[in-house]
């Protein structure tokens, strides 16, 4: 998979050279690149932005640039993804069909955002597919964190980038719905609490239900909502009970 990102702080995404993104990119199964904004501009002042049309605080980013940088970056096909407190939200069903994409293309905004006209022309272009996505009901000052976020948690689904898939498949946001479990590492006593003894037991199936009552438990208590939207046929007789 390709991911290019255009930002005026290209130095912000230097974390996507560490870790699992890092190693991904040093072995070939994640092509990052990462540009400055500022390359496509045309003046002494390399200016991005400008004061808001119809008055009103901050600056907007200017479409023409934004324009000549997407249309160098953007590949037919391509997935034009725009960071916003107005977008729709993303969840791990959005990484998910993004990490079946070939070519994501991240447009970090930043003041009060990128001219809304560069994100119509876009939508309106066959070869293009556009999604504004927000992190959360909460204001960044620009799009580069949202972009991290969206390459780790895009790229940690692609094969071959997390060293075992089976860490995927019982993860919290997964196929089953629920939150994970609580997990414990040794020792198996620290600060007087101890490892759940049936975690200790050897017993596979006491374990894989203890695992499956804990995340059904800890879903009901933290995140009722999924719970609800839960389909009762992935419900057995002893979830019921929980
Ligand atoms: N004036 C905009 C509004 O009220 O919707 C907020 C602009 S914000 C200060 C600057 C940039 O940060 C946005 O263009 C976007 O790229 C990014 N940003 C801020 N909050 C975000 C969020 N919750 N999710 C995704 N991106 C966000």
């Amino acid at each position: 998979m390709r991911i290019d990102v255009v930002s005026i702080f290209p130095a912000y995404l230097a974390p996507l050279e560490l870790s699992l993104v890092g190693k991904a990119r040093a072995s070939g199964l994640l092509d990052v690149r990462v540009h400055d904004l500022r390359t496509w501009t045309s003046d002494r002042h390399r200016t991005v932005d400008d004061t808001p049309v119809g008055g009103g605080a901050g600056m907007v980013m200017r479409p023409d640039v934004w324009g000549s940088a997407l249309n160098d970056v953007l590949t037919p096909g391509a997935h034009l993804l725009v960071p916003t407190p107005s977008g729709e939200r993303f969840t791990q069903r959005t990484a998910e069909i993004l990490a079946g994409e070939q070519h994501l293309v991240i447009a970090c905004g930043r003041y009060e955002g990128i001219d809304a006209r560069v994100m119509e022309h876009y939508r309106s272009r066959d070869d293009v597919r556009v999604t504004e996505v927000s992190l959360g009901d909460y204001v960044l000052n620009g799009g580069e964190v949202a972009a991290l976020v969206v390459v780790e948690a895009v790229a940690r689904l692609l094969p071959g980038v997390v060293g075992n898939p089976h860490s995927l498949v019982e993860e919290s946001h997964g196929a089953a719905g629920l939150l994970e479990y609580p997990v414990y590492t040794r020792p198996p006593s620290w600060a007087g609490l101890d490892v759940p003894e049936v975690l200790t037991s050897g017993h596979h199936a006491r374990i894989e239900r203890w695992r499956r009552d804990e995340a059904l438990r800890r879903t009901a208590s933290r995140r009722p909502d999924l719970v609800a939207a839960l389909d009762p046929a992935s419900l057995d007789r002893h979830d019921v009970a929980v």
